[in-house]
């Protein structure tokens, strides 16, 4: 058509799941998907490959296998948005109008904010679970460690699942502690942060596990620099009184999570907020000037944990809310914040964190949710990636029903 009813922008986690949903409730309606991979990846087994506890295979499905019926599948990139025109412009310089305009394409990794990262990725020991193409080296650099160091890093927030750095430590960890080999390893994470994790009543139970690993935390630390063939790896150290220290330190494995930001087409556009994440109302998803733009997903302003949990919760408030608008209602569904981190800290075990805006906690079962436990091990292995494309992805929303405003 020349005129859309509804733009999404991005296949993810985000944009397929908020395309069903609306169509669910609005089966007639035109939906263009614009998405350039024709690979859609379920990201949040990674951390499992990188343990190899997951076959990395089963995390990518063919992106024209996910479009629900009744959208089309644009395969195409979006390099421009002019929201005061309705109108999306893709990178082969063709426009798209539209009456309502969802951005969901995620957000991007800055690899070269890192001197030296790019060219060391992929050797010498230097690993990204964040990169589908690396995950199953993380775990190729975990089983060939036999002694020395081993440096995980986390760099500044916001970053999406804000316990993947930390997860793949301790899977590393646990690996080598049941080869027999952990006490050979010198093994440091080197967050850029001031905690180990956002929500304090998750701290405990995680430093029980950083001292059974023998691990050593230092915060404030950020890495800045890899040399690949000579294994070293500088970071920055911010001290109390606002001055910074740089020190170059050998390693046998490095584990990097590379910063992180929004894509440039998203920073560059009338929809950013000061952070250049896609601007929105925290509760209703819809961005405070334009009435007919939601944003949902990694590139999504709001202040929650940026995770695919999260998206399952938004994805249903975006498309009700949508709807609304589009019957010249107010908005009447509510995002609380809901996001949530399946903390990886022994292979077979899992403390499912699970909590809303400001960190208020919020179990889905009737558990102390700090207690590491089997069941949410069998969750996150077996039972996520099943919730993930077959729900979800299907707009199905179990366990997904927006609060009313
Ligand atoms: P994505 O799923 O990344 O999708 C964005 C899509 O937009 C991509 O397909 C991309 O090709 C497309 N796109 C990009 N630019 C454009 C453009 N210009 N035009 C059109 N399309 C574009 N979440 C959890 O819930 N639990 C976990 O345990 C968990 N663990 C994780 C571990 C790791 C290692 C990683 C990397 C992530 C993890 N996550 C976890 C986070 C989760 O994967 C993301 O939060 C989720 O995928 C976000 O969905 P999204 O659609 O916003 O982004």
């Amino acid at each position: 058509p020349t005129l859309w009813d509804v733009v999404v922008i991005g296949g993810g986690a985000a944009g397929i799941a908020v395309a069903a949903s609306i169509l669910k409730r609005k089966p007639h309606l035109s939906v263009a998907i614009v998405e350039p991979s024709d690979r859609h990846f379920y990201q949040p087994a990674w951390t499992l490959v990188g343990g190899g506890c997951f076959n990395p295979a089963n995390t990518c499905k063919a992106t024209s296998k996910l479009i629900p019926n009744g959208a089309k599948w644009l395969r195409s990139r979006v390099t421009e948005m002019e929201p005061t025109h309705n109108r999306v412009t893709l990178e082969d310089g063709q426009s798209l109008n539209y009456q309502f305009l969802v951005v969901a394409p995620g957000l991007e990794l800055n690899l070269g904010a890192i001197e030296g990262l790019e060219s060391s990725l992929g050797k010498h020991g230097v690993t990204s679970n964040y990169l589908f193409e690396l995950a199953s080296y993380t775990w190729e650099c975990v089983r060939n460690l036999q002694r020395g160091r081993a440096l995980f890093t986390q760099p500044p927030m916001p970053i999406k699942c804000a316990g993947a750095p930390q997860k793949a430590m301790y899977l590393s960890c646990h690996h080598w502690e049941e080869t027999g080999t952990l006490g050979n390893i010198d093994v440091q994470f080197h967050n850029a942060g001031a905690v180990l994790f956002g929500v304090a009543d998750f701290v405990p139970p995680l430093m029980e596990y950083v001292k059974r690993y023998n691990a050593n935390l230092n915060f404030n630390s950020t890495l800045i620099a890899v040399d690949g063939p000579a294994r070293e790896a500088t970071f920055r150290r911010t001290n109390g009184d606002g001055t910074s220290t740089d020190h170059t330190e050998p390693f046998d494995m490095l584990h990097v999570v590379p910063p992180q930001r929004a894509p440039q087409f998203v920073r560059d556009s009338e929809l950013a907020n000061e952070a250049g994440w896609v601007a929105v109302d925290e509760a209703t998803l819809q961005h405070p000037r334009f009435a007919n733009v939601f944003s949902l997903g990694d590139a999504c302003g709001a202040s929650n944990a940026k995770t695919a949990a999260a998206v399952r919760k938004q994805a249903p408030v975006v498309a009700e809310n949508l709807c609304a608008v589009l019957e010249n209602r107010a908005p009447t569904a509510r995002y609380e914040g809901y996001g949530a981190c399946p903390l990886t800290v022994e292979k077979g075990k899992v403390v499912l964190a699970e909590f809303g805006y400001q960190g208020k906690l919020q179990p889905s079962f009737p558990l102390d949710p700090t207690v590491p436990r089997r069941s949410m091990w069998w969750l996150k292995r077996h039972a996520m990636p099943k919730i993930y494309f077959e729900l979800m992805l299907k707009g199905h929303e179990w366990l997904a029903r927006p609060g009313k405003l």
